[in-house]
């Protein structure tokens, strides 16, 4: 059973001084795993304190001494790998194979973040001017359920890079994932309140990292609304905010796809990370000549699909997180229907032999109108909508019929007309023919799917702020 009753403040593991409790359930039986009391507002003022200590010294960093420390970072999360992927499937039912993919990628953030900084020039003439590039101080980085030491470690590593000491709140209903990295993190050795980690309520922890004056940058990832209400709550103290938020991504399948190589891909980008991902491509277009040709193959490979036990390697999909996203999941599924999208595969209900734990059936809607809730929402589950289109106007159209815009997919063989759709598509990042996302190159949203980049160059310069010393 865990018991998780610290926060991590200046480079040690410390009480929290919050009293609420809550149990830490498995998604995939029910079970309790164990309690985590919460930090509180106490506990995110000592850890912003620290970090804000630390901030002095660390922003005089050199470009050397920063590497040393992300090489340190990168080697300590590859150490705990093995305890890092399993965390993500105890707690929350990640599927073996993505987990085992996560907890090599948080290795490869610092691994990124080093080859981004040793290129990057941290000063530069520009006319007169002596124009250098200095870290923008402390950084609150806020982290969503669905994707925890990934986020941390990719935020983290940028965040170091530049020179930001950083106050990290994950997601209250991720604490033994946030135990496990905080732990990989501390074994890096790094300077006392470089980087804080602490787990509390958005009201209160995720509010005082938001209104704090010490705090300069706030990096969030999560949902929209919640995006908005930090974007507004750190507008008094004028932090620099960048939002990574909520996605509702199409698939525009072209005329010469070849369907053989397409469909595993739409469907896997449909319901990666059991369908929690920013990122699913939840919607999928195709051209009405190919309708019944693609729906038949888009259900035939729904159906060689594994759901259940998560730590089994050959399983595709494991439980939802929590019992509030299966009801929320189960919620679409039925308005699905009442909407008049015709069910392919699926249904509402666990897969048929399940009788516990939060999984749900894979599922495929038809003849699904652009209008309705399940075309136009973040399900944040393994449910796929599929629209006709009549000519590639039709089909921009339709994807860029949404408040979001975080990342479409394009799969055909016509590399020139994929492009020109890419050119249409409102969306940060347009990934053809593959559903591997490029992650040295600039990642974040349009519209609603936030403000500001991530990854890369872009993910670093959104810790620095520039400096000009003119002389006469
Ligand atoms: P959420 O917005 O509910 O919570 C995200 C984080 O914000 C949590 O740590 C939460 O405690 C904190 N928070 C909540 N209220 C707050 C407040 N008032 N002030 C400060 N912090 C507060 O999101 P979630 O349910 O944890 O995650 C799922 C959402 O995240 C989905 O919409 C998904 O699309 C999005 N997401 C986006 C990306 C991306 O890169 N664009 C990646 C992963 C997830």
């Amino acid at each position: 059973m865990h018991s998780i009753s610290t926060s991590y403040i200046d480079g040690t593991f410390v009480p929290v001084r919050g009293t609420e409790r809550l149990p830490i359930i498995s998604p995939t039986t029910e079970n309790v795993l164990g309690m985590v009391t919460l930090a509180n507002r106490e506990d995110a003022v000592l850890a912003i304190d620290a970090a804000a200590r630390a901030q002095r010294s660390f922003a005089r960093s050199s470009k050397a001494q920063r590497i040393d420390l992300l090489r340190a970072l990168q080697a300590a999360v590859l150490r705990s790998a093995d305890n890092i992927r399993d965390s993500a499937i105890e707690e929350y039912g990640g599927a073996y194979s993505r987990t085992q993919w996560v907890s090599q990628y948080v290795s490869q953030c610092f691994a990124n973040a080093v080859q981004t900084l040793e290129d990057y020039p941290l000063t530069r003439t520009i006319g007169a001017a002596r124009v250098s590039m200095e870290p923008v101080g402390v950084a609150a980085l806020i982290v969503p359920w669905n994707s925890v030491a990934g986020t941390v470690c990719s935020k983290l590593a940028s965040a170091i890079a530049a020179g930001c000491t950083a106050v990290i709140k994950p997601s209250e209903l991720s604490p033994v994932q946030t135990q496990v990295i905080t732990e990989a993190l501390h074994s890096a050795g790094l300077p006392d309140g470089l980087f804080n980690v602490l787990l509390g309520r958005g009201r209160d922890v995720g509010d005082e990292l938001s209104t704090n004056p010490k705090v300069a940058k706030i990096s969030f990832t999560g949902s929209t609304p919640t995006g908005k209400l930090i974007a507004r709550a750190g507008l008094d103290s004028l932090k620099r905010v960048s939002l990574s938020l909520t996605g509702k991504c199409a698939s525009i399948l072209l005329e010469d796809a070849d369907l053989a190589s397409a469909i595993p891909l739409i469907v896997n980008a449909a319901f990666m990370n059991n369908g929690q991902a920013c990122v699913a491509g939840s919607r999928l277009l195709v051209p009405s000549q190919r309708a019944a040709e693609v729906i038949a193959a888009v259900k035939a490979f729904v159906d060689t699909l594994v759901v259940g036990d998560p730590w089994r390697p050959d399983t595709s999909l494991g439980p939802l997180a929590s019992a509030a996203q299966f009801d929320r999941v189960q919620r679409f599924i039925r308005q699905g229907l009442e909407q008049g999208a015709r069910l392919v595969a699926g249904g509402a209900g666990r897969p048929d032999g399940i009788d516990r734990g939060y999984f749900v059936k894979p599922t495929v809607f038809s003849e699904v109108k652009s209008s309705v809730a399940i075309a136009q929402e973040e399900i944040f589950g393994p449910v796929l909508s599929i629209m006709t289109y009549d000519c590639e106007e039709q089909a921009v159209e339709i994807a860029n019929d949404t408040i979001y815009g975080l990342q479409a997919y394009i799969f055909g063989n016509d590399h020139d007309r994929a492009n020109r759709m890419a050119c249409e598509l409102e969306a940060g990042t347009v990934l053809i023919n593959r559903a591997a996302p490029e992650l040295l190159a600039p990642f974040g949203g349009v519209k609603q799917s936030g403000i500001g980049r991530e990854f890369g160059v872009s993910g670093l310069e959104a810790f620095l702020e520039a400096k000009s010393v003119v002389s006469g």
